[in-house]
């Protein structure tokens, strides 16, 4: 039956592959399994094969599912395989052609619930209430383990979305801060962090109140015309903006992808950066200090979409240092970590294997800070930490170095 619309992966893109097999080796789901069918290439052979006319059945459905839209595959391709793109597109016809329940609360929960501010309050009270209570066993696996990776949402921060923060030095323009989906209501100390840190160097700060969830989850499970209508809304909330500040790589790295999502998205791409990118960039030019080095170590892990897609790994490992710890690399290929948004749900076995991978690693280090900068991969490495034995303390490496100026500031008044 082949493709039946516009987002379908394009001849172009397939075509793109040479069959070399570079990819197989940094590949999470080949290295664990050794099936060409859970390799790029395979999956790129499986995408032509539907281009060529087979059906999009339980088959495609499942080689395309077992993929975590890591993209570590980009990276060495020698042949520019929009690897990404293509999936992207893959992921859109099965979600156009199969249906089913699951399909339809996937497609609730990705392409509605998480652009609608009340939903995500009322889950987050629910999720609160569970916190403190048993309630939670009553859960379904999936989501118990991914409540077991959810900071405390007692004694949260205020929202910050539809707030202003004025600069604290001499004014060098806008920056508007993505709210997030979940992370304003779950981890709106990251954002505490980054507001702090911006204003201090002289960025006013808003974040707009008409913006939206940035969409890449409804992207990544195949939902287009969702996808497009988030990002049209955020090219209008954030069209004022100098500059849009992401504190969260996952949703950075599909902003900077707008071109492919809405007219006036290429704009509005070209004005975002990772946190990490600006406050790296302030200590570097001696706008923010560098904290005497103490010795403590700090776990780094890359998020896929910083490492793989943004090409950002230098500035979280800056930061750390000036915040005068020392950092300890877990793993020189940054492997996924098997969250990759709704994966940990849908694949548990697969991304279970991949988060107790990682929790070894971090045992191994004997680290009791590890410095995450996407929220997703931190959920997954507390609950895989906590999972192996370890109690290892997760964080954004800009709230790790936010924390370390305050209390600087704090031993030298006293
Ligand atoms: S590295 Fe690129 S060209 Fe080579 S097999 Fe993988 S996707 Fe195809
Ligand atoms: S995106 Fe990640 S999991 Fe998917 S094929 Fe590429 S390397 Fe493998």
């Amino acid at each position: 039956m082949g493709w039946v619309t516009d987002f379908a992966p394009r001849e172009d893109e397939l075509s793109s592959c040479i069959q070399c097999g570079l990819c197989l080796p940094v590949c999470p789901t080949f290295r664990l399994t050794g099936l060409e069918t859970a390799s790029p290439r395979g999956r790129l052979t499986a995408m032509a094969a539907v281009a060529s006319g087979l059906p999009v059945d339980d088959r495609f459905e499942e080689i395309m599912g077992l993929c975590l839209q890591c993209r570590a595959c980009e990276v060495v391709c020698p042949s520019f395989v929009p690897f990404g793109r293509a999936m992207e597109g893959a992921r859109t016809e099965i979600a156009a052609q199969r249906k089913g329940l699951l399909r339809w609360l996937r497609r609730l929960t990705t392409a509605r619930l998480l652009g609608n501010r009340m939903a995500v309050g009322w889950v987050t009270r629910a999720a609160a209430v569970a916190q403190r209570t048993p309630l939670h066993r009553l859960a379904p696996k999936g989501i118990r383990r991914s409540m077991a990776g959810m900071r405390s949402l007692r004694g949260r921060p205020d929202l910050i979305v539809g707030n202003r923060y004025p600069a604290r030095q001499e004014k060098r323009g806008v920056a508007a801060l993505l709210s997030g989906c979940v992370m304003d209501a779950w981890f709106g100390n990251v954002h505490v962090a980054t507001v702090d840190l911006l204003t201090s160097i002289g960025w006013e700060v808003v974040s707009p109140p008409d913006q939206t969830c940035c969409g890449a989850l409804a992207a990544h499970d195949g939902w287009a015309e969702e996808t497009k209508q988030m990002a049209a809304k955020n090219v209008e909330a954030f069209r004022q903006a100098d500059l849009v500040v992401v504190d969260s790589a996952g949703c950075g790295a599909h902003l900077k992808e707008y071109h492919h999502w809405a007219d006036g998205g290429g704009e509005l791409a070209d004005k975002v950066v990772d946190v990490t990118e600006v406050v790296a960039e302030a200590i570097s030019a001696g706008h923010l200090p560098r904290l005497e080095p103490n010795g403590e170590p700090v776990a780094i892990q890359d998020p896929c979409h910083l490492r793989h897609v943004q090409r950002i790994t230098d500035q979280p490992r800056m930061i750390l240092e000036a915040a005068g710890k020392t950092v300890v690399e877990i793993d020189p290929n940054g492997q996924c970590c098997g969250a990759a948004g709704i994966y940990s749900l849908l694949e548990q076995e697969m991304s279970g294997r991949l988060g107790s991978i990682k929790a070894d690693q971090i045992k191994n280090t004997g680290a009791q800070l590890v410095a995450s900068a996407n929220p997703g991969c931190e959920m997954q490495l507390r609950t895989s930490l906590i999972e192996s034995g370890h109690s290892a303390r997760v964080a954004h490496p800009v709230e790790i170095y936010q924390e370390a100026l305050q209390q600087a500031e704090l031993s030298q008044g006293s």
